[in-house]
C-alpha cells in the first residue's frame, strides 16, 4: 500500500497513547506520508502549511493536532481543591470546567470554503475526540442553518474545538456568540480557496479577531504561489511541508484519466461560448453538444462498473437537468448546487455516504474536499469554466482517495475544451489516454 508508511505508527508521532488509540478504533492503524511528515510539527506549535494531495489523509492530520492541543487543557478536576467562595464567584463554565477538568471554551478554530467540508471535517475529527473519551466536543456551523441563538448557545457551550464557513464564523464572533479569546489554534482547510477574493472580506475579519498569539496551519492540495505568498503574511516563520512539488503535485497517480472527444453536431455555432446574452448561466459548451455528452455519458454508465459516480457540470441548471435524464434512466442519481437549500444540501450528501445514490450530478460546490469513499468514477461533462487546472485535478480527486483506483472521464468537444487537456498533458506530464465510444475501461 502505498499510502502507509510501514515503519512509523502513529505512536511515534507526539501524540498521548490516548489519541493514538482513538485513532486506531476509529481505523487509522498507521499514519500516511503527510501524516508523519506534518503531525510532529503541528503539535510542537509553530505555524506551517502543508501541500499534499488529495485524498492523503489531511484532515486526520489536523483533526490529531487539534485533539492533542484540547487534551493539553484536560487536567484532574480542581473543584475539590477550591474554597467555597472561589465557587461562588465562578461563572457557569468555569464551575464546569473545575469540576469535569476538561475545558469549556473554544481552544480550536478551523475554517473551511463550503458548508459540505465543514460538516464532514466536524463529523471526522468529532470521531476521533469522542474515543479519546474526554466528552470533547467538535461542533459545525455552517451558513445557511436555521438555527436559534438559543441552539448555538447550547453547541457552542461546550465546544472546545469549532469547525465552520467563513461567513458563519464572522457572524458567530460579531453576535458574540463565539467568543475568541482563548483560540490558540486556527485552521485553514483548502486553504487557497479561502483566500480567494470571495471569501477574503470575512476571512480578514476573523483574522484579526483571533488573539494575537496563537498558531495557524494552513492545508491544501494546490498552493499557488500567490496564495502562498499571503498564507505567509499572516504567518510567523511557517515551516513548508510539502509532499508534492508545485503544479505537479496535483496529478494523482490512483486515477485512471481519459477523454473523449464528442463531435460538435452544430457547425455553424463556434465554442466561443459568447451566444448567450440571457441570463442563462454561461458554460464552456453548446446546449446541442451537452445534450451529445448526455448519450454519451448514458452509454458510458451501462458500459462500466462503478459503485459511485460524481458527474461536474458547469452549472446548476445543467446540473438539474442531467440528474432528472439519469433518474428517467434508472440511475439513483441527485443533484446538489450552492443555491440549494442548506437542509436539501445536507440530505443529498447523507444519501450518497448511504449508498442510497449511485450517482451525484454536482456544480464545482463539491469539486474540493469531500471524501467519499465508493466513488471511484468521475465524469466531466465539460471542462471548468475557469478553464484551470486546478478545478480539474480537484474534480477528478474525488476518486482515488487514500490510494485506492479511480476512474476519470473528460468529455471535450470544440477547440477550446481540446486545447485545455493538451495543456493537461504537457504541463503537467499527466497521462490523460483518448478514450472511444465503445472502448472498455480495464477494472484495476
Ligand atoms: P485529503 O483531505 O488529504 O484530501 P482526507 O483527509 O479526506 O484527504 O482523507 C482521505 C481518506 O483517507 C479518508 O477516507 C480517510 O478516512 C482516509 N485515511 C486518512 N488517513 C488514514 C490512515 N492513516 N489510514 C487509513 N485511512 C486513512
Ligand atoms: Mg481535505
Amino acid at each position: 500500500d502505498v499510502m502507509i508508511e510501514k515503519d512509523i505508527g502513529f505512536s511515534e508521532l507526539n501524540l498521548p497513547s490516548v489519541l493514538v488509540e482513538a485513532l486506531k478504533s476509529c481505523g487509522f492503524e498507521k499514519p500516511s506520508p503527510v501524516q508523519v511528515q506534518a503531525i510532529p510539527i503541528g503539535v510542537s506549535g509553530v505555524d506551517m502549511v502543508a501541500q499534499a494531495k488529495s485524498g492523503t489523509g489531511k484532515t486526520v492530520v489536523f483533526g490529531s493536532i487539534a485533539i492533542e492541543r484540547v487534551l493539553r487543557h484536560c487536567t484532574q478536576p480542581t473543584a475539590s481543591t477550591l474554597s467555597k467562595k472561589q465557587l461562588l464567584d465562578m461563572d457557569d463554565d468555569s464551575y464546569a470546567e473545575a469540576v469535569s477538568g476538561v475545558p469549556r471554551r473554544t481552544l480550536v478554530l478551523m475554517l473551511a470554503p463550503t458548508r459540505e467540508i465543514a460538516i464532514q471535517i466536524a463529523s471526522v475529527v468529532g470521531e476521533i475526540a469522542k474515543h479519546a473519551g474526554k466528552r470533547l466536543h467538535v461542533e459545525a456551523f455552517v451558513g445557511g442553518n436555521a438555527s436559534t441563538t438559543q441552539e448555538d448557545e447550547i453547541k457552542l457551550g461546550g465546544a472546545q474545538v469549532v469547525v465552520g464557513t467563513p461567513g458563519r464564523i464572522r457572524s458567530l464572533i460579531e453576535a458574540r456568540r463565539l467568543r475568541t479569546d482563548d483560540i490558540e489554534l486556527f485552521i485553514m482547510d483548502e486553504a487557497d480557496k479561502l483566500l480567494d477574493a470571495a471569501f477574503s472580506k470575512d476571512f480578514n475579519w476573523i483574522f484579526t479577531s483571533l488573539p494575537k498569539k496563537r498558531q495557524i496551519a494552513a492545508f491544501s492540495a494546490t498552493f499557488p504561489t500567490a496564495l502562498l505568498n499571503m498564507v505567509e503574511r499572516y504567518m510567523s516563520n511557517p515551516v513548508h511541508v510539502q509532499m508534492c512539488k508545485g503544479e505537479e503535485g496535483v496529478s494523482l497517480e490512483g486515477i485512471k484519466q481519459y477523454y473523449q472527444i464528442i463531435k460538435d453536431t452544430n457547425n455553424t455555432t463556434n465554442n466561443t461560448n459568447n451566444t448567450s446574452s440571457t441570463s442563462i448561466p454561461i458554460s464552456t459548451i453548446e446546449y446541442h453538444t451537452f445534450r451529445a455528452k448526455v448519450n454519451s455519458l448514458l452509454i458510458l454508465l451501462e458500459q462500466v462498473s462503478f459503485y459511485q459516480a460524481v458527474v461536474f457540470c458547469n452549472n446548476r441548471v445543467r446540473a438539474e437537468e442531467l440528474c432528472k435524464l439519469l433518474c428517467k434512466e434508472g440511475w439513483p442519481t441527485r443533484y446538489i448546487a450552492g443555491s440549494m437549500e442548506q437542509i436539501e444540501r445536507m440530505a443529498v450528501m447523507k444519501e450518497l455516504q448511504a449508498f442510497k445514490l449511485r450517482i451525484l450530478v454536482s456544480t464545482d460546490l463539491i469539486s474540493r474536499g469531500i471524501d467519499i469513499e465508493r466513488v471511484n468514477l468521475v465524469v466531466n461533462m465539460e471542462v471548468p469554466v475557469a478553464m484551470d487546472f486546478e478545478t480539474y485535478f480537484h474534480r477528478i480527486g474525488r476518486t482515488g482517495r487514500f490510494g485506492s483506483y479511480g476512474v476519470s472521464i473528460t468529455y471535450v468537444s470544440g477547440d477550446r475544451e481540446m486545447q485545455f487537456i493538451s495543456q493537461l498533458q504537457s504541463r503537467f506530464n499527466s497521462k490523460i489516454e483518448e478514450r472511444q465510444e465503445n472502448d472498455e475501461i480495464p477494472e484495476h
